[in-house]
């Protein structure tokens, strides 16, 4: 079921472009981060409405202790300032029975609410995340309870009420008052075990919250990032596998376009050479179609080969190699070239150990070397090929007189697709791929490349391979 799952997931992703496939993980990534947002501000939320409530029962016992001093100080002192002080400080836990009241209501009239809410004592900022908290959470078990407590201590406010009236009353017929005093104490002293019940409440409430919203927030994360993760490592595989077929794709195309681009760059070689006779605009036309054949060839060439390192089909075969005849093999490719530039060769071939590597990865470096050296040198320039042996290693080099290489280009010569400045004004023919290709094979032959350049001057490419 989950291999499935997966297969389908992959499918999915594999149908949809390299666009759509990165628009899903960043739809993701919004997703997650939306979330976390409004995670925050719901959290964020009631903590502030749990702390709103903690504060206006604060207000509340303040008042109702205050309510419950002035009327025992009205019993002895029967001044009328003390039972209006009385009064007043009822009208705090009557304002916020008020806005309960309203609240439990079907259709609230929020204005009553709030107005109780601010008779209550509270901030106007605070009313919002009171009437929030009460509306969202009233039938959750720790506000169930609180809003219970709450109701029983309106039941000895109204006691207080009336235990009030009866003070008053006996102050105006000038009856004793100590009677009643004992009444008043029982109810504050009920109201004081109500409020500590209260605020217990409210703070497992919160805690209980507070938990809560802390695993479901793991929770949620933990699947989404998940889920983001593996779509990621879906889209991750997809664009590997296209990258793949792509790569496949010119390696095939390379392949099946060598055959004709032989065929034609003999024909032609073979046209040039024959002895039939030929006005001098054929003769050029021949010869320019043979060039470009070469030069084909030789583009086809450098993508074959590069797409084959690509895939990792290009493996080392070593074998004993002659390497004074494998010089001259390459040089023999580029003759008709350095015959037209008129450039003079310098062999230089000391005496050398028998090497055991692959010769048809050396024949590739050294062909483009070479075929690099006599791109980048003009007419009747020189280059020199020597090659010579150290105590563990054979070192091979490739030097000219060339226009060389800029000093602030020559740290991406060896890159894919790179080109100089100069080389591009001089010919925009060709692609940047010879040096790269070079230089993994010589990676495969465990050897090592380098080069010293002086923009103008020339240039001169080393080769080490060990012995
Ligand atoms: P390409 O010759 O097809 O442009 P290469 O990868 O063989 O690609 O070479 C990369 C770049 O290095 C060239 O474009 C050129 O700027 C520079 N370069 C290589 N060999 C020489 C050289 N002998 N003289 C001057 N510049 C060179």
């Amino acid at each position: 079921m989950a291999v499935e799952v997966r297969v389908k997931v992959g499918n999915v992703i594999r149908n949809r472009t390299v666009g759509n496939r990165f628009n899903i993980i960043i739809g993701l990534i919004v997703v997650i981060l939306v979330f976390a947002l409004i995670n925050f501000w719901f959290s964020m939320k009631i903590m502030a409405s749990i702390r709103a409530y903690v504060n206006g029962e604060g207000l509340w016992s303040k008042a109702q202790k205050e309510s419950v001093n002035y009327l025992v100080k009205y019993s002895s002192s029967h001044d009328e300032a003390d039972y209006r002080k009385f009064k007043e400080f009822l009208e705090v836990p009557q304002g916020d029975r008020q806005a309960r009241l309203e609240l439990d209501k079907s259709q609230p009239d929020m204005a009553v609410a709030r107005q109780g809410f601010i008779q209550g004592g509270n901030n106007p900022k605070d009313v919002d995340n009171l009437i929030f908290l009460y509306q969202h959470f009233r039938s959750i078990s720790y506000m169930k309870s609180a809003v219970n407590i709450w109701q029983r201590g309106d039941v000895d406010i109204a006691r207080l009420v009336a235990d009030g009236g009866r003070v008053h009353a006996a102050v105006l017929s000038g009856q004793p008052t100590q009677p009643l005093l004992g009444d008043i104490y029982a109810t504050d002293s009920h109201v004081t075990g109500l409020e500590d019940d209260f605020s217990g409440t409210l703070g497992a409430g919160g805690r209980s919250i507070a938990t809560t919203l802390t695993e479901l927030t793991v929770l949620i994360t933990t699947v989404l990032g998940a889920l983001t993760i593996a779509i990621a490592v879906l889209v991750a595989l997809a664009t590997i596998q296209l990258d793949k077929a792509k790569t496949e794709f010119v390696s095939l195309a390379s392949h099946q376009l060598r055959t004709p681009l032989t065929t034609i760059a003999w024909y032609a070689e073979a046209l040039l050479a024959s002895k039939s006779k030929r006005s001098a605009r054929e003769r050029k036309q021949l010869q320019e179609l043979y060039d470009a054949s070469q030069k084909a060839t030789q583009l086809v060439g450098d993508l074959l080969s590069v797409s084959r390192l690509e895939l990792g089909a290009i493996t080392s075969e070593p074998r004993l190699v002659d390497l004074p005849k494998l010089v001259k093999a390459v040089l023999k490719i580029q003759q008709p070239a350095i015959r037209d530039k008129q450039l003079q060769v310098i062999l230089d071939i000391g005496d050398l150990p028998r090497l055991k590597l692959d010769p048809r990865l050396l024949s590739v470096v050294l062909q483009n070397l070479l075929a690099n050296s006599v791109k980048y040198t003009p007419k009747h320039g020189h280059i020199t090929i020597s090659v010579k042996a150290r105590k563990s290693s054979v070192i091979l080099s490739v030097a000219d007189d060339g226009m060389g290489i800029p000093r602030d280009e020559q740290s991406q010569i060896f890159s894919k697709l790179y080109r100089a400045s100069n080389a591009q004004q001089a010919d925009d023919k060709n692609t940047g791929l010879g040096l790269y290709v070079a230089k993994a094979m010589i990676g495969k032959l465990h050897g090592s490349i380098w080069f010293e350049s002086e923009e103008g001057r020339g240039s001169t490419f080393y080769v080490k391979l060990p012995i």
